[in-house]
């Protein structure tokens, strides 16, 4: 038999645990997070290092303290979180295929919120050639491995990558007696910003700019790498381990294989203001919707789509009848969201969120009909939010189908 519920929320990380909380308290009852794994919390499980949850529970906790607490908020306020519970194929009007150790099930909702978040590209999509050997890991397996296994994957890695996790990878690699022989940035800056960037070299990590590994060698076990150096040589590094670290995706498979529209700059669902997707029925939030945000942003972000859903379901979001699609132009990663409902009655997420593809200084401007309806000069890095705020754009009056932002570069920052 089908089971119906309210509001199904897939993946019970920060920003889905948020979104139920968020209809909770809206007096919406049915709220059910479907999770796949067996225990709710998302990332942070893994993350044994501080600080999370000082905005959400006005405290510092490390990750898997926040994520019992996570848990244990939606609980008591009467959120249903089923665990070992994946959800495997997303229809229309709500109707979701669910997998668990018991079968495969549906079960249709009024409203889904997508919060599947996001992961690192592993070895096999960043093109690494060499050896396959035991000991190249991403840094999700590095926490996995330390903070829940309680084992040392390796001992002297090579770390690839350096934007913020990148340096969280290092703190837990230093924390665990792990010492890092050095780390490879393609770029030719560390891509967290300063001074953080140079907290490998404090730590005596030496760092090479404008590098990559161009082969991985090995029996067993990493026993070396080829690192190309910036200025065209090559050098052996003997290590026992590569850390893959950053290039995030989002977990957006269940979205690609669905009849929803997938944005190709963010990799996730296309949405409007107020996190709806290209199915009404549909919303989405957290990581999934771009690479990457921190938990607490995840968190503030699923509870203003929660809020939305209840707007909705109480018929208070407006029908949207057009929208102005945002086009990432010249020098732009990605926009989210990607279209703004019209008529825009109702105060929905406050900002455009956008990335940019590479590090510079120059001037963003956001066009429409041929003419410039916003502009401001920046210095920019490619992992680092840049927020146009939604009114801004809006009081520029376009009337037109589109708005198209770029970055256009005079410099390096
Ligand atoms: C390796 C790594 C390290 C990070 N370190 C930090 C850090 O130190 N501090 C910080 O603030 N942020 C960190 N982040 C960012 C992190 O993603 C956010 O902190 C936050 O967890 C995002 O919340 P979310 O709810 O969007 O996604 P997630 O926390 O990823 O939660 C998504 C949940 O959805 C579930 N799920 C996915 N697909 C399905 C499905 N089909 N069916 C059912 N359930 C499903 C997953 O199991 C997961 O529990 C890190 C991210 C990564 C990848």
């Amino acid at each position: 038999m089908t089971e119906r519920v309210s509001v199904a929320i897939v993946g019970g990380g920060p920003a889905g645990i948020a979104a139920a909380l968020a209809l909770r308290a809206r007096g919406i009852t049915g709220v059910t997070v479907l999770e796949r794994e067996d225990s709710a919390g998302g990332v942070p499980r893994h993350c044994g290092h501080p600080p999370f949850g000082m905005r959400e529970f006005g405290r510092i906790l490390d990750g898997p303290a926040y994520a019992r607490r996570l848990c244990r908020s939606a609980t008591e306020a009467g959120v249903d979180i089923r665990l070992g519970t994946s959800v495997t194929a997303l229809h229309p009007s709500g109707r979701l295929v669910v997998t668990t150790p018991a079968g495969v099930g549906e079960l249709i909702a009024d409203r889904v919120v997508l919060a599947t978040g996001a992961r690192e590209a592993p070895r096999s999509a960043r093109f690494v050639t060499g050896d396959r050997p035991i000991g190249v890991i991403t840094t999700g397996t590095l926490q996995h491995s330390i903070y829940i296994e309680r084992l040392k994957p390796f001992r002297r890695p090579v770390i690839v990558g350096t934007e913020l996790v990148s340096l969280s990878a290092v703190l837990t690699c230093w924390k665990a007696g792990i010492r890092p022989v050095a780390v490879v940035e393609a770029g030719d800056r560390s891509t967290a910003r300063r001074p953080l960037g140079l907290f490998p070299r404090l730590l005596g990590i030496p760092i090479h700019y404008g590098a990559s590994i161009s082969d991985i060698r090995g029996g067993g076990r990493v026993e070396a790498v080829d690192l190309q150096l910036s200025d065209g040589s090559t050098r052996e590094v003997a290590c026992d381990g590569v850390l893959l670290t950053g290039r995030f995706v989002p977990e957006s498979a269940l979205a690609r294989l669905s009849h929803l529209k997938v944005d190709a700059g963010s990799g996730g669902p296309v949405i409007d203001q107020y996190g709806r997707c290209s199915d009404p029925t549909y919303f989405a939030a957290g990581n999934l919707l771009r690479p990457i945000e921190t938990a607490g942003w995840s968190f503030r972000e699923g509870k203003r789509i929660g809020n939305f859903v209840a707007d909705d379901i109480e018929g208070a979001l407006p029908v949207s009848d057009r929208a102005i699609g945002i086009e990432c132009g010249s020098g732009l990663k990605l926009a989210v969201p990607q279209r703004i409902a019209v008529p825009s009655a109702h105060a929905g997420l406050g900002h455009l969120q956008l990335r940019v593809s590479a590090v510079g200084k120059g001037t963003l401007r956001a066009e429409s009909e041929g003419r410039t309806i916003w502009q401001r000069r920046m210095s920019v890095l490619p992992e680092r939010r840049i927020l146009i705020p939604l009114a801004d754009l809006l009081a520029a009056g376009t009337t037109a189908g589109a708005i198209s932002i770029s970055f256009e570069t005079d410099g390096t920052a």
